[in-house]
């Protein structure tokens, strides 16, 4: 089992595990975030974003618009996603198997969709400001 559990207490510290975790990853990875609103699923992406040597500023939750497409990264907002159709208009299944780097928020919302390779990360509020962090990585 390669699942890791971590507690951060800042969103900084959130955001360097999503650093640290998008130096791991290969081209066309999909990483598959879960937890509630609030939980810290922006933060953690601003920390691919990071990792990945992007500038964070435009880093925000494309809820309304469902999907941002950035440099190296394209960030799902699934939180309005209902159907199969609805996946389809963000242009889902066209960034899959391409070489950006698929980050999701509200995966719980597609979670039939998602590959195999997904890795799971998993964002459970204990308090108001800690957080664990659970990453699990596909064949776990
Ligand atoms: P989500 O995208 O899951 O809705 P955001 O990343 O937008 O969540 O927001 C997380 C909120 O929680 C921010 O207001 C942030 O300041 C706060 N927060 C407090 N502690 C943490 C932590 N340890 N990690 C991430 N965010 C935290
Ligand atoms: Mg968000």
């Amino acid at each position: 089992m390669n699942n890791m559990q971590y507690t951060t207490h800042t969103p900084h510290q959130t955001e360097h595990l999503g650093a640290q975790l998008a130096r791991q990853l290969a081209p066309g990875a999909v990483v598959a975030l879960f937890g509630d609103l609030g939980a810290g699923k922006t933060a953690f992406v601003r920390g691919l974003a990071q990792g990945l040597g992007m500038a964070d500023d435009d880093i925000t939750s494309p809820t309304y618009a469902l999907v941002h497409e950035h440099p190296k990264l394209v960030h799902f907002d699934m939180y309005r996603v209902t159907s199969v159709d609805d996946l389809e208009s963000t242009g889902w299944y066209d960034y899959l198997g391409g070489d950006k780097i698929l980050a999701i928020e509200w995966s719980e919302n597609i979670a039939d969709e998602l590959p195999h390779n997904a890795i799971r990360v998993t964002i459970e509020t204990i308090n108001n400001d800690e957080r664990r962090i659970t990453i699990a990585h596909p064949g776990d």
